[in-house]
């Protein structure tokens, strides 16, 4: 079973990537827990390229490309043998992630990125996306408090208001397979929408 999460910067996905990935464990499941970009080191040397600071010349197209390049690797190293090995993976952002920050939060078009991701996954799609929704102004500020923010300096709210307003427009998309959780209350809370899903999907 391969379950993503997604959502603005700052909505608790990766908390509760953490809490969900414990808690399946507890229950005696065989869970795989992993992140994009990033989950081998391939994509993580292509992580540290896409995520440097430094690298503020890097062209649009080229960041799309790389976040494909990154997500073809985790998916035919770690994601796909997974789900051969009958695990569940739980995976901190997926081709939607593209879809939304490449395609809509810098423009390069929708169809055009889920086209370099359909050839970079083969094939490989989640079962569940669950996605945190929350307001940018809401989510940024919890994140600049723990004040990761190289990225959050560059990218200011109004891009991360195209992002949530084209995730949004997307959940229609992968409708069936997308829950929207509401991440603006306690983590608490947050987690107990997301336990009472998994749950849910468990026992189908
Ligand atoms: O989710 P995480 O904090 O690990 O994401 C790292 C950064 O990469 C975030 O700032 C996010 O906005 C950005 N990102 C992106 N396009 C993606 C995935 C992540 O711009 N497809």
């Amino acid at each position: 079973i391969f379950i993503t999460l997604e959502g603005p910067d700052g909505s608790g996905k990766s908390t509760i990537t953490r809490l969900l990935s414990e808690y399946l464990k507890e229950k005696g499941q065989d869970v795989v827990t992993t992140r994009e970009p990033g989950g081998t080191k391939i994509s993580e040397d292509i992580r540290t390229i896409i995520l440097d600071s430094k690298n503020t010349s890097m062209s649009n197209v080229t960041e799309a490309l790389l976040y494909a390049a990154s997500r073809a690797q985790h998916v035919s190293q770690k994601i796909a043998p997974a789900i051969e090995e009958g695990k569940i993976i739980i995976c901190d952002r997926f081709v939607l992630s593209s879809l939304v920050y490449q395609g809509i939060g810098r423009g390069l078009g929708v169809d055009k990125i889920k086209a370099i991701n359909d050839f970079a996954i083969q094939g490989v799609e989640p079962d569940l996306i669950l996605f945190f929704d929350i307001s940018p102004e809401i989510a940024l500020k919890r994140k600049t408090r723990r004040n990761q923010g190289d990225r959050l300096e560059r990218e200011k709210l109004d891009f991360h208001q195209k992002v949530y307003e084209g995730y949004l427009s997307l959940i229609e998309i992968y409708e069936g397979k997308i829950k929207v959780i509401d991440a603006t209350k306690t983590k608490e809370n947050t987690f107990e929408q997301v336990r009472a899903i998994v749950d849910n999907l468990l026992e189908k």
